[in-house]
């Protein structure tokens, strides 16, 4: 697994007050220890004298002597149990990933293939952004997992990356869906297709609306528009 995050080898920073008391969970914390994911909920760790363990965590079980031989819950399990819950390695089922917009590392589904992106980058649907070409509010219907070059833009004859106001966004930015927003003071019967049309940009080209230092209008206020992408 390419993408799988390990821990660097260290000691995690003593915890006050978790009531922690038992020797095997300082240790478990306090010792010099590296964590790697391995997928299916088995971790491997090298252990401060250098052993190589396995951890099958959902099993609770370890191929150390103490686990093996005494069949306690030992250090090395414990260790995977503290890491995961401190975000260093990901849990069972999850598998480290780069953001596609801006590379942070994320923790997605195991089987999970195509677009990946942080929370800060993520768009659910709903979000008002902002086009950084016009200035236009839209709102995101969908991040597909379709890159900009392998998107048409309906009746041109060329995809969304090669269209002319996308061109200096990357090729491989995953391609956003939107809409405008209905204009406030529309009665239902003038609802035009125009208004309901979905727009396909590159990620890169919107910014939540939030992320604006100039006053933006409120969602509700904003006028109709026939702008084109
Ligand atoms: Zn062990
Ligand atoms: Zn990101």
């Amino acid at each position: 697994m390419p993408n799988t995050a390990a821990s660097r080898k260290a000691s995690l920073v003593p915890l006050r007050e978790t009531g922690e008391e038992d020797a095997r969970s300082q240790r478990a914390r306090a010792e010099r220890m590296a964590v790697a994911p391995l997928g299916g909920g088995l971790y491997e760790v090298e252990s401060q004298s250098n052993e190589t363990y396995f951890v099958d965590l959902p099993g609770g079980r370890c191929t150390c002597p103490d686990h093996m031989f005494r069949g306690v819950r030992c250090k090395h399990v414990r260790r995977v149990a503290i890491e995961i819950n401190e975000g260093r390695v990901p849990p069972p089922g999850e598998k480290a990933a780069e953001c596609t917009s801006c590379g942070t590392t994320v923790f997605v589904d195991e089987n999970a293939d195509g677009v990946h992106l942080c929370e800060h980058c993520d768009l659910p649907t709903g979000t008002p952004v902002v086009d950084r070409e016009s200035g236009d509010l839209l709102v995101v219907v969908e991040v597909t997992d379709r890159r900009a070059d392998e998107v048409d833009v309906p009746d041109r004859d060329c995809t969304v990356a090669e269209y002319p106001n996308n061109v200096d966004y990357p090729d491989d930015d995953p391609v956003v869906e939107l809409l405008y927003p209905l204009p406030n003071d529309l009665g239902p019967g003038e609802i035009q297709p125009r208004h309901l049309r979905r727009y396909s940009f590159p990620l890169s080209r919107l910014e939540r609306r939030e992320q604006r230092d100039d006053e933006q209008t409120a969602l509700t206020d904003f006028p109709a528009t026939t702008q084109e992408e």
